[in-house]
């Protein structure tokens, strides 16, 4: 029939909440497709090591942790596709998903596109991005053997990857901008008795300097209003982040702080159209809270079709 979906499940994000609901989806005979953007896994791919996830009583990788995930979901016969998603067409019961490179339609979506990195916004941030400037500890720590770099931020990020980049770095410098930590006391009380850490409080990151690569940066102690220079050769920013929601800004209804509305069963505001993870209103931001999330909201989208 020309207006019958190709799929029964079309999921928006490849990440810890996206992978979980597809092979919930695909385990109920849903024909079930994951489009990413970039490369499977989303958050935990710039994650060293988790720790607190169940099941897992010694730290698991996550790249490694990602690429289980999608093993499982292809052994069940989840489809993926590679594609930036541009905007949602949800409205009939043939949800149309529009993609840069194509275009999917499905019976119900699941929008589990996570958050995306916060910038700080200085002279230098975008100049010396991939050449010192960083998100990501897993990624790019490597290029830092040895050196002395810098973590930006307070919270559980912060904290996790400074002690990360400690194994290759020689030295890692926090600068926060209040004088107490917003991380999770565990991940404080390593990341003090870490030798190789130290701390700059109240302090907030005016410029990154470099020649070529990054050199150093300019301080500006909030407290004081004293301005300084630090020389640093990497800077990692972990200043939390922000929910990817470009796409259905105009279909689904968000909050103010750009996430979308849902219920306990991972209902939005249009029907036979789901949620899940870091994207979602109220979502903790944990990974076993987004495979959670996508559990339900795989279980969701089945009742939704099964009521048809
Ligand atoms: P977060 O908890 O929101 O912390 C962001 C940190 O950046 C805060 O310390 C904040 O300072 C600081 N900050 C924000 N904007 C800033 C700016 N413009 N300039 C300078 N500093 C700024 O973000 P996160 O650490 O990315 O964590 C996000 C979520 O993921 C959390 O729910 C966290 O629990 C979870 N997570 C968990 C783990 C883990 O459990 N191992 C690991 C990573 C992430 P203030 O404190 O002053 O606000």
């Amino acid at each position: 029939m020309a207006n019958e979906p190709e799929y029964d499940v079309v999921i928006v994000g490849g990440g810890a909440a996206g992978l979980a609901a597809s092979i919930y989806a695909v385990r109920a005979m849903l024909k079930t497709l994951v489009i990413e953007k970039m490369a499977i896994g989303g958050q935990i791919l710039y994650t060293g090591e988790i720790e607190n996830y169940p099941g897992f009583p010694e730290p698991i990788g996550g790249p490694e942790l990602a690429m289980l995930y999608q093993k499982q979901a292809e052994r069940f016969g989840v489809e993926f596709k590679y594609d930036l998603i541009a905007s949602l067409d949800v409205e009939g019961p043939v949800k149309n998903v529009i993609g840069h490179e194509g275009q999917y339609t499905a019976k119900t979506v699941i929008v589990a596109s996570g958050g995306e990195h916060n910038k700080l916004g200085v002279p230098g941030e975008e100049e010396f991005s991939g050449r010192g400037v960083s998100y990501c500890a897993t990624c790019d720590g490597n290029f830092f053997k040895d050196m002395d770099v810098t973590v930006v931020g307070g919270g559980d990020a912060a904290m996790d990857e400074g002690t990360y980049l400690t194994r290759m770095t020689k030295s890692v410098t926090v600068v926060h901008r209040r004088d107490e930590l917003r991380a999770s006391k565990i991940l404080q009380q390593r990341a003090f008795a870490n030798p190789k850490m130290e701390f700059i409080w109240d302090t907030a990151v005016e410029e990154i300097k470099g020649n070529g690569d990054v050199n150093g940066l300019v301080l500006k102690n909030l407290k004081t209003g004293e301005v300084s220079e630090r020389p640093t050769e990497g800077v990692f920013i972990y200043i939390g982040f922000h929910p990817v929601n470009d796409y259905l800004r105009e279909s689904l209804k968000i909050d103010a702080a750009g996430h979308v509305v849902s219920d306990l069963q991972m209902s939005t505001s249009v029907p036979g159209v789901f949620t899940a993870g870091d994207v979602r209103q109220h979502s903790d931001r944990q990974l076993a809270n987004a495979v959670g999330d996508g559990v339900a909201a795989a279980l969701a989208a089945y009742r939704y079709i099964s009521a048809a």
